[in-house]
């Protein structure tokens, strides 16, 4: 294989992000988006590395005409899909289940095994098959690799990854925890280790993965043994628009006595719940600033997400017994040190502890915020997942090819 190149792809149902990587350097080619699919007003940005960004509305009925579009801009800029430096297309997959513990070259049977997922995965797992189906059309001779967002977790006990409920009854559903941004929470766990001098294979850490969804993860020794979301990534901590942990019973209380549909139900707890439900912002940056004008319902917000997070990171020092290292990641990870400062208040206890000066300045890489000498490192640390799955695509498709030399 000589292509250096790699296409990353992320399909969601009405939205491709895309990024061109260059794996000599790690460089980014080319990060566009392209939006409202199928909808009123689509529209692709494209930037270009060292060039101007450009934005276009136009008519973008599907998928296939979604990638055409990227493909166009990326000709632009002499980066074009047919080039031969282009190594592979790698794309991120929600849904991995039990069978995919590795990022994996997609054929015929990946194909089907990704479509049998769709029932636990019946959000996400459509828009990465459609995304897969039309890159194989514009480039049918070019390796494909799956990269999933459960693969990470596999690696979760059993005592972690089954819920309490009848055996027979959960495995004739496939009914379990499997996790996700699996992408996110591998690179950071390892990121942390990189950070203070150590072998990912010694260290103990919880990453915090706070975005618009969030998760968190307890990782031994480079191997996940529990995460916060589940079945589906709605378990866990509060988020944007999910409400995390419930009682399931308030399913049934809201079926039978709100007299709310299955579908009603799955909209307000995956939609219009979390931040957003309590207190009409989903942004952690509008929450702060009405929590710092006063206003109640957003400082009611701010807590319980506070309250849930802190929740988690007990219960992950426990489950791991030794903690070298908590790392906060994505939007409000890396962005929000209110949220990191809040997390960590009284835990003092616990060696965990936040340095108000460190936590207060922003950067751009990987950084430590606890106070120097501390029992437990506390660190921010950028997530990647793009940069992730194009090194594993790489990495996989250059064993594939050194495989069919020998
Ligand atoms: P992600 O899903 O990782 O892209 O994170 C998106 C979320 O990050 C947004 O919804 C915001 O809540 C949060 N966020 C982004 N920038 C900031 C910031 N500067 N301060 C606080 N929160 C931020």
């Amino acid at each position: 294989m000589s292509g250096s190149r790699v296409l990353v792809l992320n399909s969601g149902s009405s939205s491709v992000k895309y990024q061109l990587l260059d794996m000599r350097d790690g460089s980014r080619l080319a990060v566009g988006l392209v939006e409202r699919i199928g909808e009123s007003g689509s529209r692709i940005k494209h930037s270009p590395a060292g060039g101007e960004s450009r934005e276009r509305n136009g008519s973008v009925p599907d998928h296939d005409a979604a990638l055409k579009a990227m493909a166009a801009e990326l000709d632009r800029d002499g980066l074009g899909l047919d080039s031969p430096e282009l190594a592979a297309i790698g794309h991120r997959v929600v849904h991995g289940g039990l069978r995919f513990t590795e990022p994996t070259v997609i054929d015929d049977a990946v194909l089907a095994e990704i479509e049998r997922l769709i029932p636990v995965a019946p959000l996400h797992n459509p828009a990465n098959l459609t995304g897969i189906r039309t890159a194989q059309t514009l480039r049918p001779d070019l390796p494909q690799v799956a990269v999933f967002d459960t693969a990470f977790h596999t690696t979760m006990p059993e005592s972690a990854a089954r819920y309490a409920i009848d055996v027979e009854t959960a495995d004739a559903h496939r009914v379990r925890r499997y996790g996700f941004h699996g992408t996110s929470h591998a690179y950071v766990s390892r990121e942390t280790a990189r950070l203070l001098g150590r072998a990912p294979e010694d260290v103990n850490v919880i990453v915090l993965h706070l975005g618009n969804g969030a998760s968190a993860s307890a990782v031994r020794g480079g191997r996940c043994v529990d995460t916060s979301m589940g079945l589906t990534p709605l378990e866990g901590l509060v988020m944007g628009t999910r409400s995390g942990d419930t009682d399931p019973a308030v399913i049934f209380h809201l079926m039978r006595v709100g007299e709310m549909s299955a579908d009603e139900i799955d909209t307000l707890l995956n939609k219009r719940s979390g931040l957003i439900g309590l207190c009409g912002d989903n942004d952690m940056r509008e929450i702060r600033r009405r929590v710092d004008a006063g206003d109640e319902r957003a400082r009611l917000a701010f807590d319980i997400y506070i309250h849930r997070l802190k929740k988690y990171i007990g219960a992950y020092y426990a489950v791991l017994g030794r903690v070298d290292a908590v790392a906060f990641t994505a939007g409000v990870g890396e962005n929000s040190a209110p949220v990191r400062e809040a997390a960590l208040a009284g835990l003092e206890g616990l060696g965990l502890a936040v340095d108000g000066g460190l936590n207060a300045v922003r950067g751009d890489g990987a950084r430590l915020i606890s106070p120097a000498g501390a029992r437990v490192a506390v660190a921010v640390v950028p997530t990647d997942e793009e940069m992730e799955i194009a090194a594993q695509t790489y990495a996989l498709v250059n064993d594939s090819g050194n495989q069919n030399l020998t």
